[in-house]
Order: C-alpha cells, then sequence, then structure tokens
C-alpha cells in the first residue's frame, strides 16, 4: 500500500495485478474498482502504474539480457532468444524484437537499463538507435532522441548515417537552397489491381509539413490522414483554382437561414491566427492541449446563450475531443 497525493494505495490492490505480474482471477473485479475511482485518484493510478510497468520492463530487460549471455535459450530447446520471446514468454514477433534487441544493447551499455527505468529514454529509441550506438555517442544520442516520434528517430538515423554535405553554394543561389535530391532515384508507378496503385517518389523533408499541415485540416473529412487522399484533394483544389478545363460551379449563396449562428470567415480567420492553429485547451498544470488537426471553432458563451458568432473575443478554437469534453461540463449530458 501507497500513499501518493494522500491517496492510499489499497483501492486496486497491487498494482502489479494491473501490470500484469501474476495471473490472477481478481483481474476482472480490478475493471470494476476502477470504474469507482475519482478522476484524481484514475491519474494517480496511471502514473504510479506506468511507473511499476518501467521499473517492471526494466527488471525483465535485465534478465533476458543475462539469460541471453547464457544462451540458456538453447538448454531450454529454443533455437533463439526471440524463438524463446514469441514461443515461451509469449510476446507477439514485435514486442519480442523490441524486448530482445534492448537486451542486447543493455548488455553493450548498462546505463541503458537505468535510462529505461527511470523513463528517460524508451525501447523504441533505443531499438532504432542501437545499431549506431558506440560508446562515445549513446548518452549523447539517447538525450537527443528523447521526446522524438517514430519519424523523427528515423530522420536521426538518416542524418547519422549521411552527415550532410558541406559543400558551398555555388554564387548567386542562395545557401538554403534544398540538396539535389539523391541521384539513381526515380518516380515509380506501380498498378496493383485494376483500380489501385502504387506511387513512389522522393521529396524534399520539407515536403512532409505540407503533408502534415493537409492532414490536419483534412481529419474530419479523412480520418486515417492516407497520403493518397490528402493529396488528392490538394490536387483537385488546385485544379479547381487553375484548369481552364474545369467548371467551377457557383457556389450556393452562403448561409443556412439563421446567419446569427453561423461564424463569419473573417471571425474565423482571426481566431485561427490569433489561437496559432491549435487547441487552446489548458489543463489544470497549465499544459496546453497541442493537438493541430480537426480543430472546430467553439463559442466561450454558448450560441444558445445569447453568445455571439460575430465577435472573435467570444470563438476559440478546440480540439474535437475539447471540445466535446466542455460541452458535456457545459450542458451536463451524458456521454
Ligand atoms: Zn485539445
Amino acid at each position: 500500500m501507497r500513499e501518493e497525493n494522500g491517496i492510499a494505495w489499497n483501492l486496486l490492490g497491487p498494482t502489479s495485478v494491473l501490470v500484469g505480474m501474476e495471473p490472477h482471477e481478481d483481474l476482472p473485479e480490478a475493471l470494476h474498482r476502477c470504474a469507482a475511482l475519482s478522476d484524481e485518484e484514475l491519474l494517480a493510478g496511471l502514473a504510479a502504474s506506468a511507473e511499476d510497468e518501467r521499473r517492471a520492463q526494466s527488471a525483465l530487460i535485465a534478465l533476458l539480457a543475462e539469460f541471453d549471455a547464457r544462451k540458456l535459450f538453447t538448454e531450454e530447446g529454443f533455437p533463439s532468444l526471440y524463438a524463446y520471446c514469441t514461443e515461451k514468454l509469449g510476446y507477439s514477433g514485435g514486442e519480442a524484437a523490441w524486448r530482445m534487441h534492448t537486451a542486447r544493447a543493455v548488455r553493450r551499455f548498462p546505463e541503458v537499463l537505468g535510462l529505461l527505468e527511470r523513463g528517460e529514454t524508451h525501447m523504441g529509441a533505443v531499438v532504432t538507435l542501437g545499431p549506431l550506438m558506440t560508446q562515445d555517442n549513446h548518452e549523447r544520442l539517447l538525450k537527443e532522441a528523447r521526446g522524438k516520434n517514430r519519424r523523427e528517430l528515423d530522420f536521426m538515423v538518416a542524418s547519422l548515417l549521411t552527415p550532410p554535405a558541406s559543400t558551398p553554394a555555388p554564387e548567386g543561389e542562395p545557401a538554403s537552397a534544398a540538396p539535389p535530391p539523391p541521384p539513381g532515384i526515380r518516380d515509380r508507378i506501380e498498378p496493383l489491381s485494376a483500380d489501385w496503385v502504387r506511387l513512389s517518389f522522393v521529396t524534399g523533408a520539407g515536403f512532409l509539413s505540407l503533408l502534415d499541415r493537409g492532414r490536419d485540416l483534412l481529419r474530419r473529412k479523412h480520418p486515417s490522414g492516407r497520403m493518397g487522399e490528402v493529396l488528392a484533394e490538394g490536387l483537385d483544389a488546385l485544379l479547381d483554382g487553375k484548369d481552364p478545363d474545369r467548371k467551377t460551379p457557383a457556389r450556393p449563396v452562403e448561409g443556412p437561414p439563421d446567419h446569427k449562428r453561423r461564424i463569419p470567415q473573417w471571425v474565423k480567420d482571426e481566431v485561427w491566427k490569433r489561437d496559432g492553429g491549435r487547441c487552446t485547451f489548458v489543463a489544470g498544470d497549465g499544459r496546453r492541449c497541442a493537438e493541430t488537426g480537426g480543430l472546430e471553432y467553439d463559442h466561450l458563451i454558448p450560441w444558445a446563450l445569447g453568445g455571439p458568432s460575430n465577435d472573435p473575443r467570444n470563438i476559440r478554437l478546440l480540439c474535437r475531443a475539447h471540445n466535446q469534453a466542455l460541452a458535456r461540463k457545459a450542458f451536463g449530458g451524458g456521454s
């Protein structure tokens, strides 16, 4: 039993029940107990369980590293550590590979274990950077990798593999001009079926910010954010504006019967700029929501209660989740 934020952790029993350290017939019971927790207890419980999980995971990695060093899996009748992890310990292929590569990295760099346990790095970073880590660089690399997502880690690896060319820009050209694409890589169109093709092309890394922005803006229409859908929308919009063969149908005359509720475009533009194109929800600890996709314009004073639509001060940007959560709070309704 543990005291944390004044909450005694006898509510769920030992958190290891939830972390899965031992099979337990009371597990469904734990779900019922979770449902009975207050929000505060739930938050504290999650933080404590994540810490427990990191601790348990680090212990597992240490055991695996030793198990691997002794090659005990062979004595147990398995051809590899991977086979032991999947067939005996019940991990999926991906889970087994992550644990195995992490254990091997820990054997080379024992201090990684402490970083994992303290949450200062994660298995994703260790596995991605493992092949590039040396005695000299591993601390710096893991530090740089903190807080990076999958794509950013891949970029980190790519930049480590190909140091930037230091050729000065030719006279008269801006130094910031993007380098030419790698030679020998050509655009490719590969038919997959009568209806589908796969496109591959190489482009500058700056393209990704365009793609991310397009995804964000189209999130409601294309929740999956598939590149093909986003690019098709973009090309459609381009051709609508530029292609003389396309006749742009006249847009319907603005507005549903009730003009007051609709937020005028100039207000939307101003609010978007003011809020930085990002959800404005701020949590109790001062952390602002970072969502930039699928944003909605929300009335601070609800329109139904007389809040104006044509005053930017009464409008703010919210992500869908926060808009719904605040509406639930304001109007009381259930789920
Ligand atoms: Zn939000």
